[in-house]
């Protein structure tokens, strides 16, 4: 049997807000056997509290929005697969802020933290999702969008991005091993297109954006006083309009750097099912919004085929006041 884990220690991050342009400080603390992810909002009276699941997602335009009882929490993918990749099942993540904050942009700072902090193993078991059968397959026709969870007994994930950019094709990452996803995955970081850029600025939507925290993809040639404001704006330095390429403060870490973050984003969006899922997972042009859908539907179908049937669950509803209160060392506050 593989147990839950919980980190051994709570651990801080600082930084700002991509959105928002706040300084945040975020905190992960360990939690009790079968607590999940929640996040809770310490900048709000009451400090209320945000459960990590897949029906609790409410937007998907530029990260993973979640929303319980009012309250809001952005960009929690790239903390989420950190989470999961290092198989922490449960972790009470405190933010005094409305969103994450972006780092480099990559998932790499969270992975250090939690391998450094380490993890305690708890009494419960792990909870899994693995298909007997059929397979869960989600289809997007309008993006050519493809999401598709087959039985297997390893968490396995392969994923395909196409873009119609001179500069971005295709290209493929794959991860055969989650314990590979820090040299692998973790690091690769977001990007951005160019053209995508002047919008959100306008909008005052990245106010923590520059060229620390992501890869901008300069894919269509434009006059050079424009592409010379637009330098500004992102605080880079000026140059020539004519050359196309990618503008970034650290040089490309792997040839498909691009599709190992948008990897890394489905793996942080699955973190919202629940439970760890064991099988093949396919993804071909993914987004925050079709790995919505998808982990919605996995999740609907543990709760439905797994969860309410596992005995664990049912003893979990009999176990008796008295002996919950002494099963977890972190709670201790929970005593009379
Ligand atoms: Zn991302």
């Amino acid at each position: 049997m593989i147990q839950q884990r919980t980190l051994k220690n709570s651990f801080s991050l600082q930084g700002k807000g991509l959105h928002s342009g706040l300084d945040i400080d975020i905190t992960f603390n360990p939690a009790p056997d079968n607590h999940g992810y929640k996040i809770k909002r310490t900048d709000v009276t009451g400090h209320p509290v945000i459960d990590a699941l897949a029906e609790n997602v409410i937007g998907t335009q530029r990260g993973t929005v979640l929303f319980q009882d009012g309250i809001y929490v952005s960009t929690v993918e790239h903390a989420l697969a950190a989470l999961y990749a290092c198989e922490i099942d449960n972790c009470l993540i405190e933010v005094n802020g409305p969103e994450f904050p972006i780092l480099d942009g990559s998932s790499i700072l969270y992975v250090s933290k939690i391998k450094e902090t380490g993890f305690e193993e708890q009494d419960a078991p792990r909870k899994f999702v693995s298909l007997k059968r059929k397979r869960i397959r989600i289809v997007d026709k309008e993006t050519d969008s493809s999401m598709i969870l087959m039985p297997g007994d390893e968490f396995t994930i392969k994923t395909e991005i196409h873009f119609d950019s001179p500069l971005l094709k295709m290209q493929k990452a794959e991860l055969n091993d989650i314990t590979n996803f820090t040299k692998e995955i973790a690091s690769a970081r977001t990007f951005v297109f160019v053209k995508e850029i002047e919008p959100l600025i306008h909008d005052n939507l990245i106010k923590g954006g520059n060229l620390d925290n992501a890869i901008v993809i300069y894919d269509k040639v434009l006059p050079q006083p424009e592409f010379d404001r637009l330098a500004d704006l992102m605080g880079a330095k000026h140059k020539d309009a004519s050359k196309l390429g990618y503008i970034m403060n650290k040089p490309l870490l792997y040839s498909n750097e691009l599709a190992r973050h948008k990897l890394l984003d489905v793996i942080g969006d699955l973190a919202l099912v629940g439970a760890f899922i064991k099988g093949a997972v396919t993804t071909v042009r993914p987004g925050h919004t079709i790995n919505n859908q998808f982990a919605r539907a996995i999740r609907e179908y543990y709760v439905k085929e797994i969860e309410s049937k596992s005995p664990a669950k049912k003893e979990a509803l009999n176990i008796r006041y008295d002996q919950a209160l002494g099963r977890d060392k972190h709670f201790y506050w929970n005593r009379p």
